[in-house]
Parts: C-alpha cells; sequence; structure tokens
C-alpha cells in the first residue's frame, strides 16, 4: 500500500498556469527524495500528448513510461489549489495529484479518486479543505467515500417545457448541445425530468436524468438573462438539438462487427464482404502471393517448348486425378468434382492452341502458357454474372497448377508490398499478417475468414481498416487497379470514381478528429455516469505493444497471448528468451497487471517445428492447454519463465481452451510444481471460458482460480458449431448471440457464487454494442485490441451502468443476434 504523508501535500497553493502547478508538485516530489527532478519535464512531455484533466477538478500529471528511471521510489503529491488553474481549455484544476509510479501502488490511489470524480461536492471539499490529512485519508482510502448527495433541486418561477423527440433519446450529443448552449448565459439553469433535477451546464447531470424519448422536461432559470437563456433554449429544443437521429451516437469503432451491413454508398464497383476492422483507405489493390514465380519470356527452339508445354499440362492433369481420387474419398463427389472442372480447362483447346502460336513466335512456354491463361481469367473476371466471374479464380489456379513446372519457383518468397497499397489475399495466416507493414498495408481484404479469425485480430491490433469474407471474385482484382476499403462498412470498391474519394476522405477526417478527441481523454477512467468502474486493458503479443498499450491508456494486459512469441522462428524461444521477453513487457507497463495466457496454439495457429499433429479438425483436436499437457516440456519451459519474471511485477497466469476440471488440474499442478521448484512467490491464476463444457462446470472451475476471462471469439464458434474462420459462415457467427449472452451470464453468475471476477478478451469486447451488453452483464474488465481502449472507455463514459444492465437484460431474452444488434 501507498503511504501518503502530509509533508506530499500543499493546501492552499496557487499557480500561474498548468506548468507552475506541475513544477510546484515536483517540488514537493524531488524535496521528498522521490524522484529526479527531470521527472518534470517528462510530466510536461505527458501533457502535450494527451489530457491528464479527470472531470470535477482533478487533474493526475504523470510521466512518460520510458522515464521512469528517473523515479526513485513509487510516491504522490497532491497541490490544491482552490482557486484552480487552466488545466486545459474549459478544464479548471483544483487538486493536482502528481503521479511518479515504479510499481502499482497508486493504483489504489486512483481507484479512491474514482469516487471523488462522480461526486461534485466530495471534489469540493477536497479542493479548499484546510487540512491535509483530509486529502491523505481520502486518497489512502481510510476514510471512506461518502455518499453522493442525492440531489434536490427546485424548479425555478420561469421555464417552458419540452419534450424529447429523438429515437435515443436525450442522449450524449443533443445533451452536449443543451450544455454548451447553457454555459453561454450567466443564469443558473435547470432541467427536470420526473423526480430528477439537473444541471443544465453539466453532461453528467443532464445524461443522468434519464431522458428518454418522448419524456416531458422542465427547463428553468434565474438570474440576469434568464429570459433570453430560455428563450435560446426553447429555440434549442424546436430545433431537434442537433439530434439528427442519433445514429452516430456510439463512438465510431468496431471489435467484431458481424452483422455489419453496408451503411455507404459508392458509384465504384463495390464488393460487400464482412467488416472487420473499422478505417478507410484509398490506394491501388496490391495482390498478396505466397510464391515468387519466374520464367524467361524467350526460348529458341519452338518444338523443345511445346513439347514442355505438353509434358506440364499431362502432369498438371495426372494430379488433378489424384487430388479428385482423394477428396472424393475424404468428402464425396461434391467438392471433388472441381479438380474435375479444372481439368476441362487443361482441355480448351482454344487456350492451348493461343500458348502454341505464341511459341512459334519466340516466346517460352512459361509465357505463352501465362499470357493465354491470364488473358483469358481477366475476360471471364470482368463478366456481370457473378457464377461465370467466379470461375476466374478456378482458371488462375490451374493455370498457375502447370506453370509451375515450366518456371522458377520460390515457395518462401512471400511477395511483400513496397508502396501503399490495399492488399488483397485469400486469407492469411497470423505469420503473414504479422509480417505486414501498417505504414504500406493501408487496407486489408480477405476473400475468405471471418470477423473472429487471427488476420482480423491481428489488423484491429495493428489499426489496419480490413474486410473478409469478400469471397474468391477479390482475387481478381489486378494488382495496381484503383481500390477503396471502407472497413466500418465492410466494403471493397474497385475504380472509385472522385466523389467516392471525396466521401471517403471527408469520412476519414471526421473519424480522425473523433478518435484524437478520445485519444486526449485516454487516461480518464471508464467510470460510468453512474459512477461504476470498468477497467479497459489491452490484448497484447509482444513487447513494443506493451509499451503501446500503456501510452493508449490501458490500465493493464487483459491477454497476452504468448504463442505469437512463437511464430515467424524455426525453434521455441528459450526459457531465458522467455524470461527477457516477459520482463521486458513488465517493465513497460510500469507496474500495471499484465495477465500471461500460456501457449494457445493448434487451431488456425499453427507451429511447424512444434510438430503439431495434422488433424481434420484442428479446432476440435489438440489444442491450447490440451497441446501443453500433452507437450510437457514446453509448457514447464514456459511456466519457469513466467516465474522467473514475476519479480518484474504484478503477472497473472491464464490457461486457455480448459474444457474440464481434470485439464485445470493438471495445467495447477504442473504450474506449483515449477514455482515451488523456482522459489517464486504465488500468482494469481486464471482461465479463458471459451468452450461451453467450461461453462457448464463454472462453479466447480471457480473453486479453482482466482478469475475467468471470457473468449468470445472461441466461445462464439463453439456454441453456434460455426468455425471462425468459415468464408460464408462467419458472417452470423456473431458473438452477440443470445445463446452466446446467456453462457456469459451462466459463467458470470457462478463467478459471482464464488467470489471471483470475470473480464473478457474476445472482440465483441470491443464491438460498441458488446461494451454495453458485456458491462452490463457484469463484466469488471475488458480487454481490447490497443486502438481500441480509448474508444472503449469513452464509450463507457457516456453510459450508466443502469442502462447497461437493462439492454443486457433484453439482449438475453433476445430470439436471435439480428434482434440484439437491433436493440441498439
Ligand atoms: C477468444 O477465443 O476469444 C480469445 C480471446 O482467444 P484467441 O482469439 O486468441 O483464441
Ligand atoms: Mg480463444
Amino acid at each position: 500500500m501507498l503511504t501518503l504523508s502530509n509533508e506530499l501535500v500543499a493546501i492552499g497553493k496557487t499557480a500561474s498556469d498548468k506548468a507552475d502547478a506541475i513544477a510546484q508538485a515536483v517540488d514537493l516530489l524531488s524535496a521528498a527524495g522521490k524522484i529526479d527532478p527531470r521527472y518534470g519535464a517528462s510530466m510536461l512531455g505527458r501533457e502535450k500528448v494527451a489530457n491528464t484533466f479527470l472531470g470535477n477538478g482533478i487533474a493526475i500529471p504523470h510521466g512518460l513510461a520510458k522515464d521512469r528511471d528517473l523515479i526513485h521510489e513509487t510516491a504522490i503529491a497532491v497541490l490544491q489549489l482552490p482557486g484552480g488553474v487552466e488545466w486545459a481549455p474549459g478544464d479548471t484544476a483544483r487538486l493536482v495529484v502528481a503521479i511518479a509510479a515504479r510499481s502499482d501502488e497508486h493504483l489504489e490511489v486512483l481507484s479512491n479518486l474514482t469516487d471523488v470524480l462522480s461526486n461534485a461536492e466530495e471534489a469540493d471539499r477536497l479542493a479548499t479543505t484546510l487540512d491535509p490529512a483530509t486529502i491523505v485519508a481520502r486518497l489512502t482510502g481510510s476514510e471512506p467515500a461518502p455518499a453522493a448527495p442525492s440531489v434536490t433541486l427546485e424548479d425555478f418561477a420561469d421555464g417552458f417545457t419540452a419534450i424529447v423527440e429523438g429515437p435515443h433519446g436525450l442522449h450524449a450529443r443533443p445533451a452536449t448541445a443543451l450544455v454548451e448552449l447553457a454555459k453561454t448565459y450567466q443564469a443558473e439553469i435547470r432541467i427536470r425530468c420526473g423526480e430528477t433535477a439537473g444541471n443544465a451546464k453539466s453532461l453528467i447531470s443532464l445524461l443522468k436524468l434519464g431522458a428518454k424519448q418522448g419524456a416531458e422536461l422542465r427547463i428553468s432559470a434565474d438570474g440576469p438573462d434568464a429570459a433570453a437563456a430560455l428563450k435560446a433554449l426553447q429555440g434549442a429544443f424546436e430545433a431537434g438539438l442537433e439530434d439528427e437521429d442519433g445514429a452516430d451516437e456510439a463512438p465510431v469503432h468496431v471489435g467484431q462487427a458481424a452483422a455489419t451491413t453496408a451503411t455507404a454508398t459508392y458509384d465504384g464497383t463495390t464488393i460487400q464482404g464482412i467488416s472487420s476492422s473499422p478505417g478507410l483507405a484509398i490506394a491501388p489493390v496490391f495482390q498478396f502471393a505466397r510464391e515468387h514465380i519466374t520464367f524467361a519470356p524467350d526460348a529458341a527452339d519452338p518444338d523443345a517448348e511445346i513439347s514442355r508445354l505438353d509434358g506440364a499440362l499431362q502432369t498438371a492433369w495426372r494430379q488433378l486425378d489424384a487430388l479428385y481420387e482423394e477428396v472424393w474419398k475424404k468428402t464425396g463427389p461434391a467438392k471433388a468434382g472441381i479438380f474435375r472442372a479444372h481439368q476441362e480447362f487443361l482441355d480448351d483447346p482454344e487456350m492451348v492452341e493461343a500458348a502454341w502460336d505464341s511459341i512459334k513466335q519466340g516466346r517460352s512456354a512459361a509465357h505463352a502458357w501465362h499470357a493465354a491463361f491470364n488473358e483469358r481469367a481477366d475476360i471471364l473476371a470482368g463478366m456481370k454474372d457473378p457464377v461465370l466471374s467466379g470461375r476466374a479464380v478456378d482458371l488462375r489456379d490451374v493455370g498457375l497448377r502447370v506453370l509451375r513446372q515450366l518456371a522458377e519457383v520460390d515457395s518462401d518468397a512471400t511477395a511483400l508490398p513496397s508502396a501503399p497499397c490495399i492488399l488483397v489475399a485469400d486469407d492469411l495466416t497470423p505469420s503473414d499478417t504479422a509480417q505486414l507493414d501498417p505504414a504500406l498495408v493501408k487496407g486489408l481484404c480477405t476473400a475468405s475468414g471471418g470477423p473472429t479469425s487471427h488476420t482480423s485480430i491481428i489488423a484491429r491490433s495493428l489499426d489496419i481498416p480490413a474486410v473478409v469474407g469478400a469471397g474468391a471474385q477479390v482475387l481478381d482484382i489486378a494488382s495496381g487497379t484503383p481500390a477503396l476499403l471502407d472497413g466500418q462498412s465492410g466494403l471493397l470498391v474497385r475504380n472509385p470514381s472522385a466523389a467516392d474519394e471525396a466521401f471517403a476522405r471527408a469520412a476519414l477526417v471526421d473519424l480522425n478528429a473523433r478518435r484524437e478527441a478520445e485519444k486526449r481523454d485516454c487516461y480518464k477512467p471508464a467510470l460510468t455516469t453512474d459512477g461504476a468502474r470498468i477497467e479497459v486493458v489491452a490484448n497484447i503479443s509482444d513487447v513494443s505493444e506493451a509499451i503501446a498499450a500503456v501510452e493508449a491508456g490501458g490500465e493493464g494486459v487483459g491477454l497476452l497471448r504468448t504463442e505469437f512469441l512463437f511464430v515467424n522462428r524455426d525453434e521455441a524461444p528459450s526459457e531465458d528468451e522467455q524470461v527477457g521477453i516477459y520482463s521486458a513487457m513488465l517493465d513497460a507497463m510500469n507496474g500495471l497487471p499484465i495477465i500471461i495466457r500460456t501457449l494457445d496454439v493448434g487451431g488456425d495457429k499453427e507451429i511447424p517445428y512444434l510438430k503439431m499433429p495434422v488433424e481434420e479438425n484442428p479446432f476440435l483436436g489438440e489444442r491450447g492447454i490440451r497441446f501443453c499437457l500433452a507437450h510437457e516440456d514446453v509448457f514447464r519451459t514456459q511456466l519457469r519463465a513466467i516465474y522467473r519474471a514475476s519479480t518484474h511485477g504484478p503477472l497473472r497466469i491464464m490457461f486457455p481452451m480448459v474444457a474440464m476440471t481434470s485439464e485445470l488440474d493438471a495445467a495447477l499442478r504442473i504450474a506449483e510444481e515449477v514455482r515451488a521448484e523456482i522459489g517464486a512467490e504465488p500468482v494469481e491464476m486464471g482461465i479463458m471460458i471459451e468452450i461451453p463444457s467450461a461453462v457448464m462446470m463454472a462453479p466447480e472451475l471457480a473453486a479453482k482460480v482466482d478469475f475467468f476471462s471470457i473468449g468470445t471469439n472461441d466461445l462464439t464458434q463453439y456454441a453456434l458449431a460455426m468455425d471462425r474462420m468459415h468464408p460464408t459462415l462467419a458472417r452470423q457467427a456473431d458473438g452477440l448471440h443470445p445463446a452466446v449472452l446467456r453462457l456469459i451470464d451462466q459463467t458470470v453468475k457462478a463467478a459471482d457464487a464464488a467470489g471471483i471476477w470475470v473480464g473478457a478478451c474476445g472482440g465483441i469486447a470491443a464491438d460498441p454494442l458488446g461494451v454495453s451488453i458485456l458491462s452490463g452483464l457484469g463484466l469488471k474488465e475488458l480487454s481490447v485490441s490497443i486502438p481500441s481502449i480509448a474508444a472503449v472507455k469513452a464509450q463507457l463514459r457516456q453510459q450508466s451502468m443502469a442502462d447497461n444492465r437493462a439492454l443486457a437484460q433484453k439482449a438475453l431474452a433476445a430470439p436471435d443476434a439480428a434482434a440484439v444488434r437491433a436493440l441498439r
């Protein structure tokens, strides 16, 4: 526990500006020997990139993570400025809580502050008290938080009544319009809805009214310009309070938008896929290929080239025969039939003759064949009939099969873009996606895959707009074709018009402005309007992301996907290497906690050197904890590394894909043996809840662990029996399906009964509707990709937990995912 002593609290001070206030707080800290005075510059540096004003007159300046070496000992100093100082335009700070944190002791102080944030009277008491001990007692929690006084404001004599017209009631946008207008008058203005009345100059107070569509409001005012204020406010109500339809109320961000439909219309040829990562990109298409094929353009001996081509055609024919047999045996004639169709292409006399003609003119067999099949595939791809245009993919597939025998093939040479592009691929493996340079890949579009596939997860974490499951037709768009990708609407637009581009650029400016605003407040806690706190933490997979998570306002890491430390290499990281990585992450978190999930390979996360079994149904095979229990050496090495790193900061261990209590027992036993060997302190242990059997056994599992984290991506695929990578089913595999929500509800109830907390780390935790429903179901922590942190916090700060609970109950009772999405 952090001890805050009276010497570190300065009462009744004045400051000329923010920099002066920070300098005074820094003096307090350095005089007490807690920091090097240079830490002050770091605090000012933080202010340049973020607003540390939390609300109710409280600001929490703190330095940049990179400068924590300037901290000798974690400490907090409080500068009381009863007269206030402007912290940011419109924000006056009266209590400056300067934080120099090496580890996590200050979090308790911050959490005590969150009560003050929702209680204006308490904030005022602390900003004016003459006794430093009052502040010390309040911030260290030794004095309990007083209950927020209930507001019993009387209406003023002069006023008018108005009806709330908008479909979403008096939500943030119209309320903001009211507050902004009210603030331009000196008069005191009150707005009453039923029993509750609020100050029209306070957004929180207006949102707390909970005024729904059709509610009657009484607006009254008192003061020198009361009449003018009332007239202006009445005009604003009559004009609709800038509330078109409330449709864009929620921050623009998408976690898993499985049910997203197009919301924008474009002139260019649009291809509808599934929204996977929001944002817009305008750039030429780049077709991603894992192999690089080269050939000489010309050849001297046409007869030899013709017989090479014949040989290649025959080999391809035999390969297709073999494939037909194999697939027929495994899955029957329907799927095998495609290879018979491919053989038809090989037999196409017109195409083969075109190649021969070209060879006779001096071209190599490879060049002639390449030109012949590509020319025909281009014509097919351009056809309006989708069935015919879809055949272009087959023709290119069979064409390449022949070409590979005529040319040099470098199958390890993944073609990566060298200029800005919208990268198009059939699907991307996690290792493909991890190699992408976000500076060049402006957008990502895959023919298959779904919003919970790892391609989507990584695209979101890299903040690359992405559309998945767009169908094979996208593979036929030639590299270099101008395109526009609308991640929010799930659209790829081929050859966009000038108007399309102008529309997208304008939308991008809006989106960036909104994100900037959210980012500026990213360190404010996610405290709902009725005072409930949800921890918003990050999903990460490497050290650089740990640093980025803290910078983005993450209050910790809720999911470290350690399997990504194992990809794109030839052997597993050694124990020492892992110790280095986990320690560096913990150091970067500067005292905030990390949940380290043990290796979760299998499914679509294949690691070649781990020699994983070849399985018919890898998602139902040796995945997650099953793999680790079957490969105890790999598991023990990782656990040893985790426990060795545990001295660097607070960490928790989480096991993935636990289906049965016996698996958990075995994993806990091994972890305990490893811990004892190392002599490390115990850490909190938890499990992912992502298999329906774990939900059913949640009471038994909860008795053995400290927390649960719901993996909604897998829970959805296993509950609905829809492969999270499936090209067509992905659209329906929505984590907001009531079946999934009921499983989550059941899990929370079991956890509550056992006294443990529940979080969520699947994609739905960042979906705007998911944020409301999951918090309403009782989840205490949402772990999301780094770019979503600020947006999720901003959204929660605009909502009340009471509303979210009510929404969650409605969602549980809904008949299907579409009905849940319609609750928005
Ligand atoms: C999940 O399944 O929701 C989850 C977070 O784990 P992963 O996506 O890594 O399987
Ligand atoms: Mg999972």
